[in-house]
Order: C-alpha cells, then sequence, then structure tokens
C-alpha cells in the first residue's frame, strides 16, 4: 500500500477558529472575555490561592460547524486556568497534568439566564476574542500516534508529512493533536478508556500565553462520559 491510501484511512479535519479582537455574545464560542454562567453562580475561583481563574476557551456546542453537532454533549464547554504567579499555581498545582485542582474544564448546560457578574480584577486579564466562523483544514497523527495506530511509513515519509505541517500547531477545534512530548491522551476517570481530542490550544495563537516553553496544551473528553474532560499541556 502506498502512502497516500495508508493515510486516508486518518485523515481527519481540524477546524481553525476564525475570530475578532471582540467580545461577543455571553454564550458565545470565545477565548478569554465573559464566560456563561448559570443562575447565581460565580466567577470560579482557585481552591489553590483563591483568585479568580481566568477564561481560556468558552465552546457554544450549538455553534460547532454542522457535522460536530453533538459530538461533544449539549451545552457549553468552558476551560478557566489559574495564571497566578504568587503563589505561582501552575507549578504549584502541576497544572501541566490533566485533573489538576487549579484547571476547571467543563461541561454546562446552557440554562435559561445567565448570572449577571462582571469580569473580576484578574492580573495580566487576556483580551477577549470571540470565534466567528471555522477554517476547515485535514490533518494526520504524528509519528508515534501513527505507529501506534498502525500506519506503516518509514521514517522519512513521517518526516515529509511533519515538514507538511501535521499535525498542525496551533489553536485548532478536532484533528489529531500536536504532541510536543509523547502521546498523552489522559484516561476517563469513570471508565478507564482512553480521552478524545476536543480542542488544541498552543502557545501564543489566540491567548497570548506561553505553556512552559512554548508548549501545546489539550482539551480533552471521554466519548461516553461527556461531562468528563481534562486540560493538560507538555512543552519540550
Ligand atoms: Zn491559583
Ligand atoms: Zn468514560
Amino acid at each position: 500500500m502506498n502512502k497516500q491510501s495508508t493515510l486516508a484511512r486518518f485523515k481527519r479535519i481540524a477546524w481553525k477558529p476564525l475570530v475578532t479582537d471582540q467580545e461577543g455574545r455571553q454564550d458565545g464560542s470565545k477565548f478569554s472575555g465573559m464566560p456563561w454562567l448559570n443562575g447565581t453562580e460565580e466567577w470560579p475561583r482557585c481552591p489553590n490561592c483563591h483568585k479568580h481563574l481566568q477564561l481560556f476557551l468558552q465552546l457554544n456546542l450549538y455553534d460547532l460547524p454542522t457535522v460536530l453537532l453533538g459530538e461533544f454533549g449539549d451545552g457549553i464547554i468552558q476551560l478557566f486556568y489559574c495564571t497566578s504567579q504568587d503563589p505561582h499555581c501552575e507549578v504549584e498545582c502541576e497544572a501541566f497534568f490533566p485533573f489538576a485542582k487549579s484547571v476547571v474544564v467543563r461541561l454546562i448546560p446552557k440554562e435559561n439566564k445567565p448570572s449577571v457578574v462582571a469580569i473580576p480584577a484578574i492580573e495580566d486579564l487576556l483580551p477577549p476574542r470571540s470565534i466567528i466562523g471555522w477554517q476547515e483544514n485535514y490533518d494526520y497523527p504524528n509519528w508515534e500516534e501513527g505507529n501506534s495506530l498502525g500506519i506503516e511509513m518509514d521514517e522519512i515519509e513521517w518526516e515529509q508529512l511533519s515538514d507538511e505541517g501535521f499535525p498542525g500547531s496551533g489553536d485548532k477545534l478536532g484533528g489529531w493533536p500536536h504532541w510536543i512530548q509523547g502521546v498523552e491522551y489522559p484516561d476517563c476517570p469513570d471508565c478507564g478508556d482512553r480521552m478524545r481530542l476536543v480542542f488544541q490550544i498552543d502557545s501564543n495563537d489566540n491567548l497570548p500565553i506561553e505553556f512552559g516553553d512554548v508548549g501545546c496544551g489539550h482539551i480533552t473528553q471521554c466519548e461516553t462520559h461527556k461531562e468528563r474532560l481534562a486540560f493538560g499541556w507538555a512543552c519540550g
């Protein structure tokens, strides 16, 4: 089998978010800005430093590309992350590992009314970016993940694929993870199944932040237990 037909089975679509530098609807998909909080909920805080967490990403699951509607559940996925430097919660809580306590990643239903809260005074508050559309790209796995899936290609072919920009770096919905270290899908705490990629958040793309030394982060989810989400990142 040649490389093309071997790989074709593993071709996925990754969607690059198209953004504007504006605060969008409260229930809209966005980086930073004002999250949707149901009822009387207050802005989430870090249990380590008790400061407010930063909203990194909100995904309105009704706003996704058509083929993904229902794929990740119903409602809104949110990622909040503690960016406190003093104490340095990222290090103290090992926020690079999935299920760290200074990170909230969750799927919430969208109830009728949001709670009326203002964006709190967070140090180094990230600028809001509203996601207004999705650009479709092809994506392929990296050599290590490819090998584990039984894709038979030699080292040169994998290098070519990597030189062509696969798997894609940068922020993206779906596709294949751009792993910096090894393949690091967490297991679902409920059923033990390997979780799958929802969204990749890269350093210095839509969020002006760096995960360690230009690391790359991934929101993952159990396909069966859609409320089980995780966020982890790795750097070189
Ligand atoms: Zn904290
Ligand atoms: Zn599960």
